[in-house]
C-alpha cells in the first residue's frame, strides 16, 4: 500500500472538497440576492415538477436523486445538483409567498443560521458552545421582558413551536404532580387538559406524547374570530372536574394559526387560578404582536406576562430561518428539575463553568444554537425595525382587504369569512360566473353552513382549483382550508388564508397583483357561458 493511500491519512480540505464549498456558498448568496432584486420579484414563487419530472432532471443532470449506485459524481455535477435544488424549491423567500406563516428570512439571520452549522454549533453545554450558551441567555432575557415575564423567568430555544407547546403540557403536568417523572401515569389521577378547538394541533400531539392522550385533552368551543370562550372554559373544567378528572393545563392561542385570533389570557388566567391550573400561551404566531409600535396591536397580547409559560416562533413573524422557537417559562429551575437526568459522560459538575450548561434542562441531548441567529439579526434590526416590521404586516392586511372590499374594483368577489384580526384575513372568493351564489351567500349565510347543501358545494371547489391554476402558473402561494368556526361541527366550504409574515420586502402592488390573478384565474376556470353563469344563475 502507498503510503497515502492509507485510510488514517489527515486530508487536506483541497483533497476532499476542492473549492465546493466557496463556489456552492456563493451560489447561495447569489441565489439570496436575486430575491431582493427587481428581476428576481418577477420569478415565479414555484417552478411546479411531478415526481417523476424531478427524478428525471437530476437524473439529466449526471446526480441522480437515487443514492443506490453511491459513486461520487464531479464537482460541476455536484453544484448543478444544487442549482437543481434551489430551481425547483419552492421560492419561500419570495414577496408572493404566503402560503405558511413563514418566509422571506432575514439574511442577516441565515448568517447566523450558517455561522452556528459552520462551528458544528451544539449547545449542551458551555464547554463546547460559551457563545452560543451567553446568546441564548440574553436572547430570551430579551424576549421575557418584552413580555413583561418576571425577571427570574429562563427558558430554551426548542426545535419548533409544537415542541414549545409539548414542554408547557409536560412541565404543568411535573409542577402538578412531580412523581410523574419516576413513577409515569401510575402517579396521576386521571387528568384532563384544554386548549380550544382552533388551537394548533400539536395540543393533541403533545397530549398523546406524554401519555395523557388525546381524548383528555378537551378542546374548547370558539368565537367567530377564533378565540375560545372564556365561559365555554369553565363549563369544561367544571364537567371534567365533574367526571372525576384532574385538570392541570390550559394551553390559550395567541394568534390561531388561520384565523388569527388571540384567546383572553386575563380571563383564562382568572379562570385557571380558580383551579391551580398551569396557564400556557402558544404565541407561535402572534408573539410579535408585542414588538408592534402600536398599543392596539400590542394589547392583543393584554395579559401575558401572567401565563407560566409561553411558545413563541421567531421564525414565523420575524423571518428568522428555521427553526427558531423559543419557550419561556416564570417558574425558575424547574426546567431543569423536570429534565434533569445528569448524564455523567456530558454534564460533569467539577468541569469549567458546568454550572452554566443548559442541555440538561432540554428532552434533547445535541441541540442547535438556534439563538445565534436571532441575537444576530436583532443586532442588526433593531427594536426599532422589528417595531415597523410588525405594523407593515398589519397594515399591508388591512390594504388588502380594503383592496377586496372598498376599492369598487371587485365588487361581489370577496367574502370575509370574519373580520381581519391580526394579520389573518380570510376570505371566500366568488367568481363571476358566480354572482347568484355571492348573493345567497350574504342574504343568507347559514346555507353555507351544512357541506349536503349545493351552496356549500359550489363554494367549496373554487379555492383548490384557483389554488392549483396558481402554482401552475407560478403565481402567489395562498393556503385554504375548510374548517368549523364557532364551535360547529360541520367545516365551512375551503376558504383561502392571507397570512403576511416577514413582510418587509413586500409591497401593496405585491397584493394588488395577486389579487388581480386570483381574479383573473377566477374569470377562467369558472367563465360565464353566453352570459349565463355555469351555476344556473337565472
Ligand atoms: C405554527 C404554529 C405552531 C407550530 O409551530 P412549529 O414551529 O411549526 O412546530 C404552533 N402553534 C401555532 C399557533 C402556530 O401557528
Amino acid at each position: 500500500m502507498e503510503p497515502d493511500e492509507r485510510p488514517c491519512k489527515v486530508a487536506r480540505l483541497s483533497e476532499v472538497s476542492d473549492s465546493t464549498l466557496r463556489d456552492g456558498a456563493q451560489l447561495l448568496c447569489d441565489y439570496v440576492e436575486d430575491l431582493w432584486s427587481d428581476t428576481g420579484r418577477e420569478r415565479k414563487t414555484v417552478e411546479l415538477r411531478s415526481p417523476d419530472e424531478l427524478v428525471a432532471a437530476f437524473s439529466e443532470s449526471g446526480c441522480s436523486l437515487d443514492l443506490s449506485d453511491s459513486k461520487p459524481v464531479s464537482k460541476a455535477e455536484l453544484l448543478d445538483a444544487c442549482r437543481l435544488t434551489l430551481k425547483f424549491s419552492v421560492k419561500s423567500n419570495h414577496p408572493k409567498f404566503y402560503n405558511q406563516l413563514y418566509g422571506r428570512i432575514e439574511p442577516v439571520g441565515l448568517l447566523g443560521q450558517w455561522l452556528a452549522t459552520a462551528t458544528a454549533g451544539n449547545c449542551h453545554t458551555y464547554e463546547v458552545a460559551p457563545v452560543f450558551t451567553l446568546t441564548e441567555v440574553h436572547t430570551l432575557r430579551k424576549l421575557a421582558s418584552k413580555l413583561n415575564f418576571p425577571i427570574e423567568s429562563e427558558g430554551l430555544f426548542v426545535p419548533g413551536g409544537s415542541i414549545a407547546n409539548l414542554y408547557g403540557m409536560h412541565l404543568a403536568r411535573y409542577k402538578a404532580f412531580p412523581q410523574v417523572k419516576t413513577e409515569g401515569m401510575w402517579a396521576c389521577p386521571p387528568l384532563a387538559a384544554f386548549c380550544s378547538d382552533h388551537a394548533h394541533y400539536s395540543y393533541s400531539k403533545a397530549a398523546n406524547v406524554i401519555g395523557l392522550g388525546t381524548d383528555n385533552l378537551i378542546k374548547v368551543a370558539s368565537d367567530a374570530s377564533g378565540s375560545m370562550r372564556p365561559e365555554a372554559l369553565r363549563d369544561a373544567i367544571g364537567a371534567a372536574i365533574a367526571a372525576g378528572k384532574r385538570p392541570f393545563f390550559v394551553g390559550a392561542t395567541e394568534g390561531t394559526t388561520v384565523m388569527g385570533g388571540f384567546d383572553n389570557l386575563r380571563e383564562l388566567r382568572g379562570i385557571c387560578d380558580e383551579h391551580h391550573v398551569w396557564l400556557h400561551a402558544d404565541c407561535s404566531w402572534g408573539g410579535a404582536a408585542i414588538l408592534s409600535s402600536r398599543t392596539e396591536t400590542r394589547d392583543l397580547l393584554a395579559g401575558v406576562d401572567a401565563a407560566d409559560s409561553v411558545a413563541w416562533n421567531p421564525h414565523k413573524l420575524m423571518g428568522i430561518p428555521m427553526q427558531c422557537s423559543a419557550f419561556l417559562t416564570r417558574h425558575n429551575g424547574m426546567l431543569l428539575q423536570c429534565n434533569k437526568y445528569g448524564a455523567a459522560y456530558l454534564f460533569q459538575p467539577d468541569k469549567l463553568y458546568s454550572d452554566l450548561d443548559i442541555g440538561d434542562k432540554t428532552i434533547q441531548c445535541g441541540r442547535l444554537p438556534d439563538s445565534f441567529k436571532l441575537w444576530l439579526a436583532w443586532k442588526h434590526v433593531g427594536d426599532e425595525g422589528w417595531a415597523k416590521r410588525v405594523d407593515k404586516a398589519v397594515d399591508l392586511a388591512k390594504h388588502m382587504a380594503d383592496r377586496m372590499q372598498k376599492s369598487g374594483l371587485y365588487t361581489g368577489r370577496f367574502h370575509l369569512v370574519a373580520p381581519l384580526s391580526f394579520t389573518n384575513l380570510c376570505f371566500w372568493y366568488f367568481p363571476p360566473g358566480m354572482k347568484s351564489l355571492y348573493q345567497e351567500v350574504v342574504d343568507n349565510p347559514q346555507c353555507i353552513k351544512s357541506p349536503s347543501s349545493e351552496c356549500w358545494q359550489k363554494l367549496h371547489s373554487v379555492a383548490p382549483k384557483i389554488k392549483s391554476r396558481m402554482q401552475q402558473k407560478g403565481q402567489a402561494m395562498i393556503g385554504f382550508q375548510s374548517i368549523p368556526l364557532e364551535g360547529g361541527s360541520e367545516p365551512l366550504p375551503n376558504f383561502f388564508r392571507m397570512v403576511f409574515a416577514s413582510v418587509w420586502s413586500v409591497a401593496e402592488a405585491d397584493i394588488d397583483e395577486s389579487l388581480s390573478d386570483i381574479d383573473a384565474a377566477g374569470a377562467e376556470l369558472f367563465p360565464t357561458l353566453n352570459g349565463h353563469a355555469p351555476w344556473g344563475n337565472a
